[in-house]
């Protein structure tokens, strides 16, 4: 559980010094046991450093983090190390993350060196090979190499490598963005098949929304360093309050089995995504929003539940209503 994480980072402006990257900008959220949170955003909205900060790499300026209660930036030494172990990562692309030198077996057995009570030593060849069929590999695999397996193989090995220390959360980063499409939903279904098995949760990050819809049970929407929608995936994705979602969803291809009331007109956006060192005052998206109205300019929106669900949080002055969507939406830039 995320409450108002907030994370800056310094960067070279000019000769004449610095100036701070807002990446997090107090960020909420939250991941149940078992469940797969989507996180939606478009690249500089603050998802990696979320990432990061999830995995305890990159500690936050300011907001707290808690796992089970406890702080994980409290702890040292050893209880540190057991956190560690508990939230695990599976990258973008298996290519660059795999020590090509190293066989298969030993890149899923390599956590297991900071870890060495997890697992006796005698039983470790033998959880290899569990951990690739797992993943639909077979265990003869684990003598061959990186650059000897296909791209959806590859990632099959990042999921094993990140199962080794039996996390209870998996951070996926874009993980099958790198892949053929053909071989996505098979990487899909293998996350799917494991949450099942094991009860894992997912944080998935994505900027691929039918890719997050079939895969989350809740998703939270990043903009410029702030979750500025968030709820139960099916209702935000049916009926988005927030005008950013609902210029992201436009945009998105629709799965063909997709029968839902949500915006059927393409939003296009005028304007870049604004610097995250200089974010605008007010809502962060007022810049390139057609709802845009002076209080927005002046007052940072808070999260709002929906009329009708209240899980359903939106973060905007003026959240769009049912009877916006469709027609009357002619004001949208089409
Ligand atoms: Fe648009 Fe204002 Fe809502 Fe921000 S607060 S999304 S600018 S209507
Ligand atoms: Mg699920």
């Amino acid at each position: 559980q995320a409450r108002g994480l907030t994370k800056t980072f310094r960067v070279p402006r000019s000769a004449s010094g610095s100036t701070r990257l807002h990446a997090l900008d107090g960020v909420d959220l939250t991941v149940r046991r078992g469940e797969t949170l989507g996180l939606v955003g478009e690249s500089g909205c603050g998802k990696s450093t979320l990432a990061r900060v999830l995995l305890m790499l990159e500690r936050p300026d300011a907001g707290t983090l808690r796992y089970d209660g406890v702080d994980p930036f409290a702890l040292r030494g050893r209880s540190l190390l057991a956190w560690r172990r508990r939230v695990q990562m599976v990258f973008q692309d298996p290519f660059a993350s795999l020590n090509p030198r190293m066989s298969a077996g030993e890149l899923i057995a390599e956590p297991w060196r900071s870890h060495p009570d997890l697992v006796p030593r005698a039983e470790r060849e033998r959880r290899v090979h569990e951990l690739l069929e797992k993943v639909g590999l077979r265990a003869a695999d684990a003598r061959r190499h990186p650059q000897e397996f296909s791209g959806g193989q590859r990632q099959r090995i990042g999921i094993a490598r990140a199962l080794a220390l039996d996390p209870e959360v998996i951070v996926c980063d874009e993980p099958v963005s790198a892949l053929d499409l053909s071989v996505q939903a098979q990487v899909l279904n293998v996350l799917t098949e494991l949450q099942a098995e094991l009860g894992v949760a997912y944080v998935f990050i994505s900027h691929d929304l039918p890719v997050v819809r079939h895969m989350a049970d809740r998703v939270a929407v990043m903009y410029l360093g702030r979750v500025v929608e968030s709820g139960p995936a099916e209702e935000v994705f049916t009926a988005p309050r927030h005008p950013y979602t609902a210029s992201l969803l436009s945009a998105a291809p629709r799965p063909p089995t997709a029968q839902d009331d949500g915006p059927s007109r393409r939003i296009v956006l005028f304007g870049e995504v604004p610097s995250p060192t200089d974010p605008p005052s007010g809502c962060r998206f007022r810049t390139r929003c057609w709802k845009a109205e002076q209080v927005c300019a002046t007052a940072v929106p808070a999260d709002e539940p929906a009329p009708d669900g209240p899980q359903h949080l939106a973060a905007c002055h003026l959240p769009i209503q049912p009877s916006d969507r469709g027609g009357s939406r002619a004001a949208a830039h089409e």
